[in-house]
C-alpha cells in the first residue's frame, strides 16, 4: 500500500522560496522547511489519497502499526522524519541530543541523528560540521570566550554531497542550500550560536549548558557509504547509491531510467522524489511527491525518468 502525504511548512527567518520548485504551496518567501513526511506534535503529514485520505500520519500510525512492519518494535511513535529544507541564509549553529539525554531531559524525547542529502546548493556555499576544540575543556574556554571561528569547522559543499550528522556534533547549514534531511523524529535543538541576528528585534535563546552537555569533542567524522563511487550499484533500469546505514535508518538514492523493480525487506519504506517524473506501480509520481511504502508492498516497480531519495527505520 502507498501512503502519499502532504507537506507541512515551516516559515523562518533564514526560509527562502525555493521550496516552489517541488510545486509546493508555500505560505511566504521566508519558507525555510516543508516536513514532507512527518508524525509530529509540531508537524504532521495529512495522507492524500486512499483508504485513509484525510487522517494524519500519526493516527494511522497508532491505530495501525502493522502497515509499518512488526507491531510495537518500533515503539509507540513514527520514528523518522523527513524535511525539505532551503536555506537562504544562514542556520544557526547547533546540536542535538542522544537518544538517553532527549529521554531525561526532554520529556521523554527521541534524539536525533540526522543526514543531508545536498539537492542543490550556490557556487561556494559551504556548511558546518564538527569543530576544532581538541577536548572537553578546551570546547567550554572557546565557547565561554566566543571564540567562534576558531571553533566551528566549515566545509565547502556540492549539489549531490551527502552527511551524516551524530548527536553531539555541532553542525549548520548556512546560506545557499536546498538539502534533503532524513532525521529520526525528533524536534530536539540546542541552539549554540546565532550569529547575533534579532529576530522581532530580540535575539533567539541559545542553549549553552545543554549544548556544552551533549557535544561531542573532539569532533571524530562518521564513517558513510563511498556514496561517489563504490556505494553505487547499477541494475536494470536504475542506478542506486547506497548513502547512509545508522543506528536508526537507512538511506539511499535511487536514480530510474526505464524500468526497475525495487526490492526492500524492510519494516516500510518513505519515498521523496526529487527529480524528474514517472510512475511507481502505475501511479503517476513527479518531483516533489512523498509517500510511504508499507509493509505490504516489499516490492515496488519505478518506470520513468526520475531521482528519489528513500529512508527505512533501523531499530534504535
Ligand atoms: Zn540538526
Amino acid at each position: 500500500m502507498f501512503l502519499f502525504t502532504t507537506p507541512v511548512f515551516k516559515e523562518t527567518i533564514w526560509g527562502g522560496k525555493k521550496l516552489e520548485e517541488f510545486d509546493f504551496e508555500i505560505p511566504s518567501d521566508h519558507t525555510g522547511e516543508a516536513w514532507v513526511i512527518a508524525a509530529h506534535p509540531n508537524g504532521n503529514s495529512v495522507i492524500r489519497s486512499g483508504e485513509y485520505e484525510g487522517r494524519t500520519l500519526a493516527d494511522v500510525y497508532r491505530l495501525h502499526p502493522e502497515l509499518f512492519g512488526a507491531s510495537g518494535e518500533l515503539g509507540a511513535k513514527f520514528p523518522l522524519l523527513i524535511k525539505i529544507i532551503d536555506a537562504r541564509e544562514d542556520l544557526s549553529i547547533q546540536v542535538h541530543p542522544d537518544d538517553a539525554y532527549a529521554y531525561s531531559h526532554e520529556n521523554g524525547s527521541f534524539g536525533k541523528t540526522e543526514c543531508w542529502y545536498v539537492l542543490d546548493c550556490e557556487e561556494n556555499a559551504s556548511i558546518v560540521i564538527g569543530h576544532n576544540a581538541k577536548d572537553h575543556e578546551d570546547l567550554v574556554r572557546m565557547v565561554r570566550e566566543e571564540r567562534w571561528s576558531d571553533l566551528i569547522r566549515e566545509i565547502p559543499v556540492h549539489p549531490g554531497d551527502f552527511f551524516l550528522i551524530r548527536p553531539g556534533t555541532v553542525h549548520a547549514i548556512k546560506g545557499g542550500t536546498l538539502i534533503l534531511e532524513t532525521q529520526q523524529n525528533s524536534d530536539v535543538t540546542y541552539r549554540v550560536y546565532d550569529y547575533d541576528r534579532l529576530q522581532n528585534g530580540q535575539k533567539r535563546p541559545l542553549h549553552i549548558e545543554q549544548s556544552l552537555d551533549v557535544i561531542t569533542a573532539p569532533y571524530e567524522a562518521p564513517e558513510v557509504p563511498d556514496y561517489r563511487g563504490l556505494g553505487r550499484k547499477i541494475t536494470t533500469g536504475a542506478e542506486v547509491w547506497h548513502l547512509a546505514d545508522s543506528d536508526y535508518f537507512g538511506v539511499d538514492k535511487i536514480r530510474v531510467d526505464g524500468r526497475f523493480i525495487a526490492d526492500y525487506s524492510v519494516p516500510f519504506l518513505n519515498l521523496t522524489v526529487i527529480e524528474g517524473e514517472g510512475e511507481i506501480d502505475g501511479e503517476e509520481l513527479k518531483k516533489g511527491d512523498s509517500l510511504i511504502i508499507t509493509n505490504k508492498t516489499t516490492k515496488f516497480r519505478l518506470e520513468g525518468k526520475l531521482t528519489a531519495i528513500v529512508s527505512w527505520p533501523v531499530k534504535g
